[in-house]
């Protein structure tokens, strides 16, 4: 822990080399042209992104619903010919039969009668035949088998006994000897054809239809109606069943691909990313009018900062400069990214006091920094001494956590100037003021000497006289006598001729505003009235007319008055005032004929505590003072001072309190007059 104690003998204190100043540049902040503009469509790109990827799944969906179209139609075509193919190997079985049935009729050995016990006829008729007819050349029928069920007449189908339609196997019979050809008929069923030959997972996948030329279904595996909206597809039974068709309707409908729960899912998916964009878009706005609202105070700060006369730096807890503003930068001569970064000791420390640097910056490291600031003497870059006042204050971040240190700083190198020059000129004026007091003395010393050695010279010369005839006194004595005449005489020349010497300054008269004669003397004094806390008015007014006078002498006699009246004030506790004012007199004539005489009458009052009843003559008489540092010869001077200007000097009590001390010059000064007719002795007041 360092402490600081002022006036106590300090310890040495250890002060590290200076770094050099290559401090890495400290990043400024980009205020204009920012990169975070161009990013403010930056919310669209996952919606943009996910619209892309939507697009591109429905175009795989799409591709791959015509797959599946393509892929179930192949297969429906190689189910619908392979299923053809087995019907037209099962008729022409069958027509095998029925055409052995004819070769063994050609062959004459089977007659009508017998026909419907050939085992031929009664195989197929068990096995798929519906009835089985022989006709004649002439188209009559030959025989028929079963009875029961109508024979084959005009039309090509008729109904079976399940109801469904029929189709027919012909052979034609040749003509023989013993019978004259014909025509052999075999009716089926169409529905047994496909019970028998549809297997049962065919028939799981497709409903399966025989249907004719004009559409009209012949024969079906399933009842209802066929479905247009089902992928279908036919192929002709050929030469089997001429103008019949085998129609396979599929069971699987491939769905579109818009009907697909992929594409529902995007959809859901591409909603959530609209809403979330939505969202975001939102939110970056927001951010953005932060972030806009945020740089323009930040430049707002900057521009304010750079433009303070103040300087500002900020410290971390180690005593590293983490900012510096402008001005601060400019008053040491640096660029503010000289600075930034630097431990002390500091590159602007005065090399001669860097201990004293070193301690104070301790001591305000510990947080023992004079809360009303402290005067510290830094080194400008160009070597000049620069005199800084300088005002610590924790720096807290958001927290409320100390992170470091802020300081003002306030250049005073000019104010200390003018304070020193003020602080010589009022010297020289305490300086002049003492020697022209003194001058007083010496003048007013000799007037009262003179009168007791002219006294001395007269009453030794009527000594002499008196004893010079007689023989009784002896001539040493008269001698004596004669030597002291002479001692004294040569006193009185010598007390007049410093007399004439002190008196022989003549004041240096000039037209001068009286209001700018009283500002002046008040500023002599503006230190004094400031101390005491004396609230002075000044209320002469600018327009007065000039006064023929010298304004040196006439501010001292103003000051000389404020002086007075502040010292007066000094030790009271009610309200301390001064109120100067000034007016033109013209005064009326003593004497008929007389010029008026005008003159110009300033007033000092004071809320002091008065006079107490003493009179002018009392208060200005040389050496009267009731104060225990006083000389009293302030009004004397004063009334002297006045009156070479033939003016006069007055004083009197205030009613209510306090003092009023007023002089008068006047504006047109007598044209001759004997300015040595203050305080000269006439010859009968020595003689009296
Ligand atoms: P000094 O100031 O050295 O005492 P001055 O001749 O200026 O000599 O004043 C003489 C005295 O007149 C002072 O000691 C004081 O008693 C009195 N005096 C002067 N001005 C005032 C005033 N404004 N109010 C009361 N007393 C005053």
């Amino acid at each position: 822990m360092h402490s600081f104690t002022p006036g106590a003998v300090s310890p040495p204190v250890s002060v590290p080399p200076r770094p050099a100043l290559s401090v890495p540049p400290q990043p400024r902040l980009r205020l204009f042209g920012s990169p975070v503009r161009s990013l403010k469509t930056l919310w669209a790109w996952p919606l943009v992104l996910s619209l892309l990827v939507v697009v591109g799944v429905m175009f795989w969906l799409r591709s791959q619903e015509q797959a599946s179209l393509t892929s179930q139609r192949e297969e429906m075509i190689s189910d619908a010919l392979s299923l053809e193919a087995q019907i037209n190997g099962r008729l022409d079985g069958e027509l095998a039969q029925l055409r052995m049935l004819g070769d063994i009729i050609d062959a004459g050995r089977l007659r009508p009668e017998v026909f419907a016990s050939h085992p031929v006829v009664l195989d197929g008729l068990r096995r798929f035949w519906v009835s089985v007819t022989w006709l004649g050349p002439d188209g009559r029928i030959q025989a028929h088998q079963p009875e029961d069920v109508a024979a084959v007449g005009d039309t090509r189908r008729q109904l079976s006994d399940d109801g469904g339609l029929t189709g027919h196997l012909s052979v034609t019979l040749h003509s023989a000897s013993d019978h004259p050809g014909g025509l052999l008929v075999a009716r089926f069923s169409a529905a047994a054809l496909l019970r028998q030959k549809v297997p049962w997972w065919l028939a799981s996948k497709y409903d399966i239809r025989l249907v004719d030329q004009s559409d009209d279904v012949i024969a079906a595996t399933v009842e209802s109606p066929r479905d247009e909206t089902l992928a279908w597809y036919r192929v002709s039974l050929g030469s089997s069943l001429p103008g019949v068709w085998l129609e396979l309707t599929s069971h699987e409908r491939v769905a579109p691909w818009w009907r697909t729960l992929p594409v529902a899912l995007m959809l859901g998916f591409l909603g959530l990313i609209a809403g979330a964009s939505f969202m975001l878009r939102k939110q970056m706005r927001s951010v953005s009018r932060a972030e806009e609202a945020w740089r323009t105070e930040a430049a707002w700060r900057t521009a304010m900062e750079d433009s303070l006369a103040v300087g500002i730096r900020a410290r971390d807890l180690d005593g590293r400069l983490v900012y510096v503003n402008k001005t601060m930068a400019d008053m040491v001569g640096y660029q503010p990214e000289d600075l930034v970064g630097l431990l002390p000791p500091m590159p602007y420390w005065v090399p001669d006091e860097l201990d004293q640097s070193m301690r104070r910056h301790l001591r305000n490291m510990a947080g023992q920094a004079p809360r009303g600031g402290y005067e510290s003497r830094w080194q400008h870059r160009d070597g000049r001494i620069v005199e800084v006042m300088v005002y610590e204050a924790p720096l807290v971040d958001a927290q409320g956590v100390q992170i470091g240190w802020m300081a003002s700083i306030v250049d005073i190198t000019e104010r200390k100037h003018l304070e020193e020059r003020e602080r010589r000129q009022m010297e020289a004026v305490a300086h002049q003021a003492r020697l022209t007091m003194l001058g007083e003395v010496a003048s007013t010393l000799a007037h009262e000497l003179n009168q007791p050695l002219s006294a001395i010279t007269s009453y030794n010369t009527g000594l002499l006289n008196a004893l010079s005839g007689r023989p009784e006194v002896p001539e040493p004595v008269l001698k004596a006598l004669q030597r002291q005449g002479e001692q004294a005489g040569q006193a009185a020349r010598i007390v007049k001729r410093i007399r004439e010497f002190l008196t022989r300054r003549e004041p240096q008269r000039e037209p001068c505003a009286i209001d700018e004669v009283v500002a002046s003397g008040l500023s002599l004094l503006r230190r004094e009235i400031s101390r005491l806390g004396v609230e002075v008015h000044n209320d002469v007014p600018s327009g007065l007319p000039q006064v023929v006078a010298d304004p040196v002498l006439i501010e001292q006699v103003v000051a000389n008055l404020v002086r007075n009246a502040c010292d007066a004030m000094a030790h009271q506790d009610a309200p301390r005032r001064i109120r100067i004012q000034a007016e033109a007199v013209h005064a009326a004539t003593a004497g008929e004929g007389a010029p008026a005489s005008s003159f110009v009458r300033v007033t000092v009052t004071d809320s002091g505590p008065g006079l107490h009843g003493q009179t002018v003559t009392t208060l200005c008489a040389p050496f009267f003072t009731t104060k225990s540092d006083g000389m009293g010869m302030g009004l004397a001077i004063c009334r002297s001072i006045v009156e070479l200007h033939y003016g006069a000097l007055d004083c009197v009590d205030v009613p209510g309190g306090g003092a009023a001390f007023s002089f008068s010059l006047p504006l047109v000064p007598p044209a001759s007059d004997d300015e040595d007719h203050v305080g000269d002795p006439t010859p009968q007041e020595i003689d009296a």
